[in-house]
């Protein structure tokens, strides 16, 4: 059996409440919900995260992450929607096969970020734009 959870979920070997399947990706709920309705798009295919993953595997979380998203605005009544993913330990990810997650939001709700929006240096971003276009 694979070590991985997400393997373990989608092979049915660790029992998940599955709320959406497509040919590459597969929707299901977190149970450490950060908000009501929380859900996880993982790909079939395991990869380890968003820097690892092909862009077909890519579209097709983001696709289903939007469809589950369009439905809990709709069924949960959700008027916003944050989708995160981590990607590498510093970054926070602890399961270590991609996911994007779908947090339903209401204006108002406890859901907290994690920085507080201020201006930076106009210089400093310049510099890393041109160090990061010139890797893309
Ligand atoms: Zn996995």
């Amino acid at each position: 059996m694979s070590e991985c959870l997400f393997c373990q979920i989608l092979a049915g070997d660790v029992p998940s409440i599955r709320i959406a399947e497509t040919e590459r990706a597969v929707a299901f709920m977190d149970i450490y919900p950060a908000a009501p309705g929380h859900a996880l798009v993982v790909p079939r295919l395991h990869v380890e995260d968003a820097l690892a993953a092909a862009d077909e595997d890519l579209a097709a979380c983001m696709a289903l992450a939007a469809r589950v998203g369009r439905a809990a605005e709709s069924q949960l009544g959700a008027t916003g929607i944050t989708y995160l993913s981590l990607a590498r330990p510093d970054a926070g990810q602890t399961v270590f096969h991609l996911h994007v997650h779908v947090i339903p939001r209401v204006a108002g709700d406890e859901f907290v970020f994690p920085w507080a929006p201020a201006a930076g240096d106009p210089a400093e971003i310049e510099g890393h734009a041109a160090r990061l276009r010139a890797a893309l």
